[in-house]
């Protein structure tokens, strides 16, 4: 049940697990250490987890939307007292780590919006000619917590344990796309309860879609047009053009550079990609996932300095890896972060052009948001 980390210098642990209703839970310890075994038990009557809902075709758009009613019983804002991504420190209030410690753990959600069990076909739905029958909403959804800490930060976290972070995201993404149904690995973090987090605890999320949501639909469709006109990859001459102009580039590593795209949407916008070209996080070497996490902190640190006056800003951040299937040399890896506040206590609101019409208005300039980018960095 325990592994090491293999051929990579992670210095760290996996042990699998499972909870009382069977789904898997992984252990990241930062080190090896033969002690920490992980071996509590999940001792709640838990029910069965819930099996997968549907996926019905927008005949409108194209697109697939994902029907999950049991979403919503899901836990909100619970009192710290009763957090959930806690271990349990008293047998009396078992949370869903029944360990009493861990590093970074991962579980599959207990309220998925894609879950690998089917029952039954899915209802056909609509005449064929209007598109595609109903399809279940197979696939996976993990919760990856970031400490056992609840009121952590991932900025002030140890090297050591984003590196932890980083190999749990690779490691998750390689054994995600093994599974024939899934389409792409989309590794996020939704932070801040402006933006809806229903949890505080520091935590992120994996989604193993079995389709290609819109935005990466797009972008493949781009990235092959593009491709029969140049020969080149648009997401490596994207990272190559801002990098030779420089006026939007934020940070320069070793093996990683941010910068604010050319037709930046949100108030607060980078865009982290890697030199090499990589379809996914579990393509990176050694030396790239040492460098990540120490980078996306540099990241996040100066998002959070962003406006004068608060010290958290609410963000978005998710990882846009290439397909599993089909089209995956089209793909490449590059993190999207954005925060929806333009101003202390004013949220950008998606409203009529935005959310109507999908036509993106900013009311700032992408050079203006990378001056300050560059501004507040250390
Ligand atoms: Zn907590």
């Amino acid at each position: 049940m325990q592994s090491e980390s293999g051929g990579s210098s992670w210095p760290g642990q996996v042990t699998l697990r499972r909870l009382a209703d069977g789904r898997e839970i992984r252990y990241y310890d930062d080190r090896v250490t033969e002690s920490r075994v992980h071996a509590a038990a999940d001792t709640r009557p838990l029910p069965e987890p819930p099996h997968a809902g549907e996926l019905r075709f927008d005949v409108l758009t194209g697109e697939w939307v994902t029907v999950a009613g049991h979403r919503m019983n899901r836990t909100f804002l619970p009192s710290a007292a009763d957090c959930p991504l806690d271990p349990t420190r008293d047998p009396a209030r078992p949370t869903e780590v029944p360990d009493g410690d861990y590093d970074v753990v991962v579980f599959a959600n207990r309220f998925p919006s894609y879950a690998p069990d089917v029952v039954g076909p899915a209802d056909a739905g609509h005449p064929e000619v209007l598109g595609p029958p109903d399809r279940p909403a197979v696939g996976h959804c993990d919760v990856i917590v970031f400490s056992s800490d609840h009121a952590a930060s991932i900025v002030d976290l140890s090297a050591a344990r984003l590196r932890t972070i980083v190999e749990a995201w690779a490691q998750r993404t390689a054994e995600l796309s093994a599974d024939p149904a899934v389409a792409e690995v989309f590794v996020f973090e939704n932070h801040g309860e402006e933006i809806g987090v229903t949890l505080s605890h520091p935590h992120g999320q994996v989604y193993a879609y079995p389709f290609l949501p819109p935005r990466s639909a797009q972008l493949i469709e781009r990235a092959r047009r593009y491709r029969q006109a140049t020969g080149g990859n648009l997401l490596r001459d994207v990272l190559t053009a801002e990098l030779e102009d420089g006026r939007r580039v934020v940070l320069r590593g070793e093996h990683f550079s941010a910068y604010v795209p050319r037709a930046a949407r949100w108030p607060v916008e980078v865009h982290l990609a890697p030199h090499r070209d990589v379809p996914d996080l579990a393509a990176l070497d050694d030396a790239e996932r040492a460098e990540l996490g120490g980078l996306y902190q540099e990241l996040l640190r100066r998002v959070n300095r962003f406006h004068p006056g608060i010290e958290h800003v609410p963000y978005i951040s998710g990882w846009h890896q290439a397909p599993t299937g089909g089209d995956r040399e089209l793909g490449r890896l590059h993190l999207q972060l954005f925060s929806l506040l333009r101003a202390p206590g004013k949220l950008k609101y998606l409203a009529g052009s935005e959310s109507g019409m999908g036509a993106w208005v900013n009311d700032t300039t992408p050079e203006r948001i990378a001056d300050r980018l560059r501004e507040v960095g250390a």
